[in-house]
């Protein structure tokens, strides 16, 4: 019997926040993981999840990713999460999936820190591989398979940056997560009956408090809660987990009263290496 779990890597934003790093999900599939998103402090997660007892897997197992958009709230932990797990000693590429701009990104990574490849090489035994990141530009449908998971991307909504909302079928159970979006007609019917559904939201309570313009972009790019609520009904997800939540002041509890004033199931508002099983 397989055995799969969610852990919250990153539950945060691009807000530098005290107790949150930016976005980063793990899917791991017996002790293999599946990265979705790797913003800032993500590979430090996976040591402390690791170091505490969370996780049996480490850094050096980190070798596959897949990018929903290259917003840097969800990007910029490549670097890190290209050099330190070979410095552990990852022996093979990262594989990575994203949209357009994904390999432009990596081969100007690997250009500015040539200087570190080559010294590394030369200095200490290190492997060939374990620097090296493998792109695909995707588009919507399957985009990756192996033993123990298949891999959909669907076409998230979040203003002018490509970007991909994924769903991850296990043995076991079905992970979807949004990325960052607002609401998609195609995403219910997409995601319907998956097990966890891990989605971004903000406060609709607060969303009156922002300057006219920041409610014009995030109503553009994000969705409220009241969104949220609505595509929950629809989908209707054994467990809804939040993230990437903008709560503007509030509480975690307000937030998912928020959702739940809409919905019936169960909800929890994630906090950064929370670990759920499937
Ligand atoms: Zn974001
Ligand atoms: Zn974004």
């Amino acid at each position: 019997m397989s055995r799969a779990q969610v852990i919250i890597l990153g539950s945060g934003t691009p807000n530098a926040e005290a107790d949150r790093v930016s976005a980063g999900v793990a899917v791991a599939v017996d002790g293999q993981p599946y990265l979705f998103d790797c913003g800032h402090g993500i590979v430090q997660r996976v040591a402390q999840a690791h170091a505490s007892g969370k996780i049996a897997w480490d850094t050096t197992t980190l070798a596959r990713l897949f990018v929903t958009h290259l917003h840097a709230d969800h990007s910029v932990g490549l670097p890190d999460l290209l050099f330190t797990p070979w410095i552990h000693g990852r022996e093979e590429a990262l594989v990575a999936f994203g949209p357009p701009g994904l390999k432009r990104m990596a081969r100007h990574i690997l250009l500015a820190y040539e200087e570190n490849i080559r010294e590394h090489r030369a200095a200490h035994p290190s492997s060939e591989q374990g620097y090296k990141i493998d792109v695909s530009e995707i588009k919507d449908g399957l985009c990756y398979q192996d033993e123990r998971v298949e891999v959909r991307a669907l076409s998230a909504d979040h203003g002018d940056l490509a970007a991909f909302s994924y769903k991850v079928v296990t043995p076991v159970g079905t992970v979807v997560i949004s990325g960052d979006t607002k609401p998609v007609a195609a995403f219910a019917d997409w995601a319907r009956g998956c097990d966890v559904l891990i989605h971004e939201v903000y406060s609709s309570a607060r969303f009156g408090d922002l300057p006219p313009a920041w409610q014009r972009y995030h109503s553009r790019v994000h969705t409220s809660a009241i969104e949220l609520a609505a595509l929950a009904r629809a989908v209707r997800p054994r467990l809804l987990l939040l993230y990437h939540q903008l709560f503007w002041g509030l509480g975690p509890d307000e937030l998912v009263a928020e959702v739940t004033d809409g919905y019936d199931g169960q909800v929890v508002s994630t906090n950064d290496l929370d670990v759920f099983d499937l």
